[in-house]
């Protein structure tokens, strides 16, 4: 999963990077109105933390240009205290949920979870197939109960997967949905990474399509 972190706040946006990073997100940055309206114009994003008073072009305004522009990622976001009406303004210019500064970061990382699994039309923050499981919280795999270790980029892979079951997903969905922005992007090394997943998950789960991608096999009910 890939986010958008736009925030001003070089602190605030460095806490929070690091913490989507820890998350298991990759995530892009953008410290000002005009660069943030451009990034979610032109790249892929699974969701978006669009902080409302920003330098150059104010975060209602970017979140108003994407909207009437078909930017359809859920967007999350972040509110001065006491700015009642940025909550109600942001909301009707096509926000997801939003935020009140000072807020914790594990909320923050929670609300994102579930703007994701709404995308995705899932309920549930345990994503199930067949014997694998993947709880989106702790970032932790199982399969039958056992743990089953990965590597950052193997998470960001089945979790995509997981959030897709039965869909053809590209390798080209892959890469935009897996890097950030600034990653060296080779859609070869996706195949390198499915090939590693595999080995660490029950036969027959993802299948190859030839020359258009890859499905995870849900049976059905998950
Ligand atoms: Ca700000």
């Amino acid at each position: 999963m890939r986010v958008l972190l736009v925030e001003d706040e070089p602190t605030l946006a460095a806490q929070l990077a690091q913490a989507l990073g820890e998350a298991g997100y990759a995530v892009d940055r953008a410290d000002n109105g005009r660069d943030a309206w451009f990034q979610g114009g032109v790249e892929t994003y699974d969701a978006v933390v669009l902080d409302l008073g920003l330098p150059v072009l104010d975060g209602l305004s970017v979140l108003q240009r994407w909207r009437r522009e078909g930017m359809n990622a859920p967007v999350l976001i972040l509110t001065a205290r006491d700015q009642w009406h940025d909550k109600v303004a942001g909301i009707d210019a096509g926000a997801d949920d939003y935020l009140t500064k000072p807020f914790h970061t594990e909320e923050l990382l929670a609300r994102l979870r579930a703007l994701i699994r709404r995308a995705s039309g899932l309920a549930s923050a345990v994503l199930r197939c067949g014997p694998l499981v993947l709880d989106t919280r702790s970032g932790h795999v199982s399969v039958d109960g056992q743990a089953v270790a990965l590597t950052g980029h193997e998470y960001r892979l089945l979790a995509y997967l997981m959030h897709r079951p039965n869909a053809l997903v590209s390798r080209t969905d892959l890469t935009e949905h897996l890097y950030a922005h600034d990653h060296d992007r080779d859609s070869n090394t996706i195949e390198v990474f499915v090939a590693r997943l595999r080995k660490k998950l029950p036969p027959g789960l993802i299948d190859t399509v030839r020359g258009l991608g890859y499905r995870l096999n849900a049976p059905a009910g998950g």
